[in-house]
């Protein structure tokens, strides 16, 4: 019905519109808009608490279910900051680098972290008879 629009660089390795499609990894990353800056400074700031809260009874980060790959992840504490800081300056997330041979039983995600950081918060500022410890694992 409708007339092609022709590109006349069809197949011309010289294509000017070649790549435009596709945001290899030599595009210029967009800087983070303001919101997202401010969701990863959230999310650093979170982490320390988290860390503070559950490294001392034995867990040693964040596991993360990665939409790629459709896989969990487990990122280490370290880890998990220095990515957060990668994205801060670089406005793209590094690529997959979750930790070395992890033990599942050792990493948490950021919801139970969360409840777990809340659980603890409201214990302290209602002080309740129940100890902050011991986080049921309802899901
Ligand atoms: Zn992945």
């Amino acid at each position: 019905m409708h007339d092609e629009p022709i590109d006349p660089f069809n197949g011309d390795p010289a294509d000017p519109t070649a790549g435009l499609d596709d945001p290899g990894d030599d595009a210029t990353p967009d800087p983070l808009t303001d919101v997202e800056r401010q969701d990863v400074l959230e999310d650093l700031a979170d982490l320390e608490i988290y860390q503070a809260l559950l490294a001392p009874i034995g867990v040693r980060g964040l596991v993360i279910e990665c939409e790629d790959c459709r896989e969990p992840h487990y990122f280490d504490w370290d880890l998990l900051r220095g990515n957060l800081r990668h994205l801060l300056n670089s406005g793209r997330p590094r690529v997959h680098e979750p930790a070395y041979d992890p033990d599942p039983d050792h990493y948490v995600t950021w919801d139970y972290a969360r409840g777990y950081a809340d659980g603890v918060h409201d214990t302290l500022s209602e002080g309740t008879e129940d100890e902050p410890g011991a986080p049921t694992a309802t899901r």
